[in-house]
């Protein structure tokens, strides 16, 4: 099949989605092709979920400025979107007098880069702001914030859809070729043909095959995987502030640390380590285990049965092994390559930069074509950022007064009614699996990881598709939930 666009992103990452919602509020039509079957099944939905102030990255760099930048426009974005946000600030703690100058330095190259309200504070300051934790010194930086990445990514791309873009979802670009007078032509393995004037490259961990695809060679990704533990609930407030170690020299990520998320688990890691795979999101056993003494170490509160959950995301770095560090984002608008932008190597901190790279990107498209602005953009996504659970008892007996579904619990660890699961299930993308519901309604997240919920989103599906068991997907294609029937349909035990 033929579709026809002026604008192509490749990718539904962060980075894709919000450059399609940015897209979106022009009269341009777009498309994003994404190989997955949902979006941010790539680290967009696998990260610490950390919106960084920026005064890790050196003054001038693009990194800084869309980090600053990203950072500042997340307030209002996510009141649109109805994400989750929460302002809660950062402490980067020095454990001894040899971690201060670097603390002074972070400071001054973060005023310079525009960094709101930094301080280097001691040990009673720290103290306050976070309870029992120890060091010399501090970086205080007040515009670090968490925010739920799942939520953002979704976000935006509903939002993008809802104002004209298309997704196509299963999508995975296979060959791009540029043919005179007629633009690009992109094919994807699923046989389908996409003509447009423009197309932006957002393919993370792909972004140098999708690049070189398109005819620009010299780029290399090399993945490097951070791998997590996601803590009960139980230790919810226990942390009030993010709470990093003083970077050291070349290190490819931060450390461990702890993490509080907007849902109110803690997450422990993410470690780093090269891959050859770009997609190996398995967790190591010997990782884990340093992960878990060094979490112990930080947070001495944690208990065995509080490993709930682990898991691992990908960064698509620039640098290899040998030489560690971090290289910039390339964010370009192709000279030699008519028409083609180009976004390579967005690691961190590309979730909280995206909103400011998708500004960038968008000013690029307007080199090629005129960007007339659509009066009927509408930036506001309807629905609540808080689930039912989160809800007062009146707000919640309107609710089922309203409509029963919200009076049937269906995930009981998360207490996620069937009302959400259904809204979840109904997603404007048409993402079904069951890591799409996860990440939209929160279910199986809980203590049992879906051991009660599960079977019964199963029946909720098969009810509102009339699904056989071959239909059924964890997370996609290669993914399926179950192989068949045990017993025939309507045959005796
Ligand atoms: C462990 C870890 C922790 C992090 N923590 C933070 C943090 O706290 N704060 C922060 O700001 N940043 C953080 N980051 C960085 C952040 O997650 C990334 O910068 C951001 O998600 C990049 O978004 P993206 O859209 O470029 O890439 P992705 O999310 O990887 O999206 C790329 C998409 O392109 C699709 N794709 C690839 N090839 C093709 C193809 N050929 N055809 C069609 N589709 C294709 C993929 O399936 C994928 O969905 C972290 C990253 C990691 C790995």
């Amino acid at each position: 099949m033929n579709h026809k666009y002026e604008v192509l992103i490749i990718g539904g990452g962060v980075v894709g989605c919000a450059i399609a919602r940015e897209l979106s509020k022009y009269r341009v039509s777009a498309a994003l092709l994404e190989k997955e079957m949902d979006v941010g099944m790539g680290a967009s939905c696998r990260n610490s979920g950390v919106l960084h102030a920026g005064f890790k990255y050196a003054p001038g760099s693009l990194r800084a400025r869309v980090a600053v930048k990203g950072n500042a426009l997340m307030d209002d974005l996510c009141r649109d979107l109805k994400v989750k946000i929460k302002r809660i600030g950062k402490l980067t703690v020095g454990l001894d007098e040899e971690d201060e100058p670097t603390l002074r330095h972070l400071k001054e190259q973060g005023d310079t880069n525009g960094v709101p309200g930094l301080r280097v504070i001691g040990r009673e300051e720290m103290q306050k702001i976070q309870p029992g934790v120890e060091g010399y010194i501090a970086l205080h930086s007040p515009s670090s914030s968490i925010i739920s990445p799942y939520s953002l990514t979704i976000g935006l791309a509903e939002n993008a859809l809802a104002n004209g873009v298309n997704f196509h979802l299963g999508q995975r670009v296979e060959s791009i070729s540029q043919q005179p007078e007629k633009g690009w032509h992109v094919r994807t393995a699923a046989g389908e043909i996409f003509e447009a004037q423009v197309i932006i490259n957002a393919a993370g961990l792909y972004s140098a095959d999708v690049s070189r695809m398109a005819g620009v060679d010299g780029y290399t990704i090399y993945p490097c995987r951070g791998e997590y533990y996601v803590l009960d609930k139980r230790l919810n407030g226990t942390l009030t502030a993010l709470i990093y170690p003083a970077p050291k020299k070349n290190a490819p990520g931060w450390g461990t640390h702890l993490t509080p998320t907007v849902d109110g688990n803690i997450l422990i890691g993410p470690t780093a380590q090269y891959i050859k795979e770009p997609e190996n999101h398995a967790c190591t056993p010997d990782i884990l285990r340093r992960l878990r003494i060094e979490g112990q170490k930080l947070l001495p509160a944690i208990q065995v049965s509080d490993y709930i959950r682990n898991f691992a995301g990908i960064r698509a770095k620039q640098t290899p092994p040998e030489v560690g560090g971090n290289k910039d984002f390339v964010i370009e608008d192709r000279k030699d390559v008519k028409g083609f932008i180009n976004l390579v190597g967005l690691e961190s901190p590309g979730l909280t930069a995206s909103p400011a790279i998708a500004q960038m990107v968008v000013e690029m498209v307007g080199n090629h074509l005129s960007l007339v602005p659509d009066p009927s953009f509408n930036p506001v996504r309807p629905g609540s950022s808080d689930f039912f659970s989160e809800l007062s008892a009146e707000e919640k007996a309107d609710l089922v007064a309203k409509d029963p579904n919200y009076g049937e619990i269906i995930c009981r660890c998360e207490k996620i009614t069937k009302k959400e699961i259904l809204d979840a299930i109904n997603n404007p993308l048409g993402a079904r699996t069951i890591v799409s519901l996860k990440y939209r309604a929160r279910a199986s997240m809980g203590r049992c990881q879906g051991g009660f919920c599960i079977p019964r989103i199963v029946r909720l599906l098969r009810d509102e598709f009339g699904w056989r068991p071959e239909d059924f997907l964890k997370r996609g294609v290669d993914s399926p939930l179950f192989v068949g029937n045990v017993r025939p349909e309507g045959g005796q035990a």
